[in-house]
């Protein structure tokens, strides 16, 4: 079957088409690829401050017309335009950080030649690894691509970028913008379209996959990429816990612990889906969450969730809880109202339901007392996916943070690690590897070279057919002096 020419986009409010995109055909990926490829060069030879200055007029441009971005975001995912707009500022300072920090993580660094080499010099460079395919989600389509576009362009790589078959108009404003920038640049490519259009990516002569997306479409990528040993970086999903200690504010952790889950419908890769809490405050929480979840409004404090076959996985775990004996707190087995779903709040639902053990990605939390820290340190690490938590406690917030099994730990906060760009943003297991933002983020859309240079002969040489008994007798009595 041929691939259509076009996608539409849809607001999942309204059901209404508010957008038509081309499906970018593989031909046309492989074209791109190329001409991001020529490109490439070019922008490497800027240089960081060459590059620098390119991305912060990108960045003063997004801010500049950040309303106009905030409204498509608002229209094509159905969130608050409040939240669009917080989405893309976290995106812009994002960019401005890489922009500003690439030159200083990314200089060569000086290393130690050692004993045996005592006459070489020795560095290591990170060198760009020429064009990274982005392959992006429509849960924060601004802010979780643009980890890796601005920090792929930063380290000297040219990108093409596949927005999700959601939101393509974000994807499009973004290429806009960035030409209207750099018109003749040629490294910032956003090709829309479905699946296929991502696959094709995977199969191109692109230097490295960037992906954003279930844990499920990852594992067909990482396949696809490894035909031609292309590298991944892989940010999937997760069932992101959070730890309750008794000594914790527990008004504080109620409320951080209520946005964390429902904000964004719920549709947040490093939102909170399950709660461990101490016994002794446990009704104390439960009753405060449920209290504060009451007071929320579908469709003011949230909206509809984006894509509407989501809407029948949500139905189904919440209905599995049910079924396995869970009470529901706020909500029912009946949350699911198209195109919304209510706020629900269940205890008594066991680990092995699909709430607990899959990514819901719905404004749903399950609530389980536990005796000690110690347990619940040890359900939330039984999950396959180990994306991000959050631990409240005064006294040993720290400490519990450092037994979890996890990419990213907010203590006595939620989620504070996205608007932190200094800040590795990653998972672990089945959630991924590699990391966007800060300094690793830099570096994963790097690869290494090691540079070893002669600076001074000396007579013992070893790199020779020519080496003597006395240079070998030399080198066996350095290595054992040194390991005395
Ligand atoms: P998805 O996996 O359905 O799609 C993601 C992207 O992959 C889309 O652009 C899609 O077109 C593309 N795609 C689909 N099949 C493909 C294939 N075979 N080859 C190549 N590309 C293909 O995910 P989604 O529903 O768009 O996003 C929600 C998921 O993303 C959730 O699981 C969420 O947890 C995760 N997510 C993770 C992070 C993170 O940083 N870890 C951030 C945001 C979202």
């Amino acid at each position: 079957m041929s691939q259509l020419t076009e996608i539409v986009s849809y607001s999942p409010a309204t059901g209404h088409e508010v957008g038509r995109y081309p499906n970018t055909t593989p031909e046309t990926i492989n074209e791109l690829v190329a001409r991001a490829s020529a490109a490439s060069i070019q922008w490497r030879a800027l240089g960081f401050r060459g590059r620098k200055k390119i991305l912060r007029a990108w960045a003063h441009y997004i801010s500049e017309h950040i309303d106009e971005l905030a409204a498509i975001v608002a229209q094509e995912t159905g969130k608050p335009l409040s939240d669009a707009t917080l989405e893309a500022v976290i995106a812009v300072d994002h960019l401005s950080w890489a922009a500003r920090n690439a030159g200083r993580y990314l200089r060569n660094s000086h290393r130690a030649p050692g004993m045996l080499m005592a006459n070489m010099s020795t560095h290591v460079e990170y060198q760009p690894l020429g064009v990274v395919g982005v392959i992006g989600p429509w849960n924060y389509p601004v802010f979780t691509p643009m980890g890796s576009i601005a920090y792929a362009l930063a380290a000297g790589n040219a990108v093409v970028f596949k927005p999700s078959e959601y939101t393509p108009g974000v994807g499009y404003w973004l290429g806009e913008s960035f030409n209207k920038i750099a018109p003749e640049a040629n490294v910032f490519f956003v090709a829309t379209g479905g699946p296929e259009t991502g696959a094709a990516l995977t199969k191109s002569a692109v230097n490295k996959i960037a992906f954003t997306g279930s844990s499920a479409t990852g594992k067909k990528i990482a396949a696809s990429c490894a035909e031609n040993l292309t590298p991944v970086l892989m940010e999937c999903g997760g069932t992101d816990p959070a730890i309750i200690d008794r000594d914790c504010d527990i008004d504080k952790a109620a409320d951080a612990v209520l946005w964390a889950a429902m904000a964004n419908a719920g549709q947040t890769c490093v939102g909170i889906e399950r709660v461990y809490v101490h016994q002794d405050v446990a009704a104390q929480f439960t009753e405060k969450i449920s209290q504060l979840a009451s007071e929320l409004v579908v469709g003011r404090d949230y909206g509809a969730a984006t894509m509407p076959k989501q809407l029948a996985v949500i139905d189904s775990h919440i209905k599995d809880a049910a079924r396995l004996g869970a009470e529901f707190i706020v909500g029912s087995a009946d949350s699911v109202q198209p195109p919304y779903v209510l706020p629900t709040i269940m205890t008594d639902v066991p680990e092995e339901s699909l709430a607990n053990s899959e990514e819901t990605f719905g404004p749903t939390l399950t609530i389980r007392s536990v005796a000690t820290m110690g347990e619940a340190i040890a359900l939330a690490n039984a999950s396959k996916y180990g994306l991000a938590a959050s631990v409240w406690s005064k006294r040993q917030g720290k400490t519990i943070a450092r037994q979890l099994q996890c990419g990213m730990v907010s203590v006595n906060s939620v989620l504070a690690f996205t608007a932190t760009p200094t800040m590795p943003f990653g998972g672990v297991k089945q959630s991924g590897y590699g990391r966007i933002h800060g300094p690793e983020g830099l570096r994963e859309f790097t690869y290494t070279r090691a540079v070893v240079a002669l600076r001074f002969k000396i007579p013992l040489i070893f790199t020779t057919f020519k080496r003597t008994a006395k240079t070998d007798s030399f080198i066996k009595r350095l290595i054992q002096l040194l390991n005395r």
